[in-house]
């Protein structure tokens, strides 16, 4: 299976995220697409678009074991809503003993590379697990979201894990988002209503003050171009 990218990125340039998401499904098979949701407002909208195209889609969830507890209040909202379950992957029980043993359970404050540590080991290693079963994967990433994000496209190769990666939102703003979410009746996290703007593990996320970009209430002890779990590092 292969998928034209630049013509594809062109043809669906000004057309919608549900049309460019219809034609990918269809193209690569239900079976070897998956998304990725953390819960966040755009992967909410992505569950409710790709639910409507394709019922039996693959919607998977990282679980970290340091989410808030309202993520998985509203992961079972949703599943209950779509009628659908998530794909879970969890980290290695040794990992987590070896780790936190070292380094005790917060280690991520103390420094970057203990931080990394553990987004690896919590979400990269479990990640690399479930995209070994497909051909392409979907995720929320927008343009505007952060400085590490400006180049995003619809369509793009994943040289980390040689797959291809699907971003229907790309181009979409804050309030494109918004206006889905109230249009559509989608769930979403209680937590935005509180001032958060992007959703991660519960001790790596706060509120946003204003100002600053949505992603600034993630790792907001470390400068903004570092700001990468790992999921999404871009290539060369
Ligand atoms: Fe660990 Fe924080 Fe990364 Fe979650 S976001 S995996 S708690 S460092």
């Amino acid at each position: 299976m292969e998928l034209e990218i630049k013509a594809l990125n062109n043809k669906y340039a000004q057309k919608s995220p549900e049309e460019f998401l219809g034609e990918i499904v269809e193209r690569v098979g239900t079976a070897k697409i998956a998304l990725a949701s953390s819960l966040s407002i755009e992967d909410q909208v992505l569950t409710a678009m790709l639910l409507k195209t394709e019922p039996k889609a693959r919607i998977f969830f990282i679980d970290t074991g340091r989410h808030f507890q309202k993520t998985y209040d509203l992961m079972e909202e949703t599943m209950h809503r779509y009628h659908f379950h998530y794909e879970v992957y969890a980290p290695e029980s040794k990992d987590l003993e070896e780790m936190v043993a070292g380094h005790g359970p917060n280690l991520f404050y103390e420094s970057i590379e203990l931080r990394k540590k553990c987004c690896e080991l919590r979400k990269v290693k479990p990640l690399q697990r479930v995209l070994s079963t497909v051909d392409a994967w979907i995720c929320g990433l927008r343009r505007e979201q952060s400085p590490t994000r400006e180049e995003v496209n619809l369509l793009e190769w994943d040289g980390n894990q040689a797959i291809y990666k699907v971003n229907p939102l790309a181009f979409w703003s804050e309030e494109k988002i918004w206006d889905y979410i109230r249009k559509e009746n989608v769930p979403y996290s209680s937590l935005y209503d509180k001032g958060f703007r992007s959703i991660g593990c519960r001790p790596c996320t706060r509120a946003v003050k204003p100002g600053e970009d949505v992603r600034g209430g993630r790792w907001w002890w470390e400068s903004p171009d570092k700001k990468e779990c790992g999921l999404h590092i871009a290539q060369p």
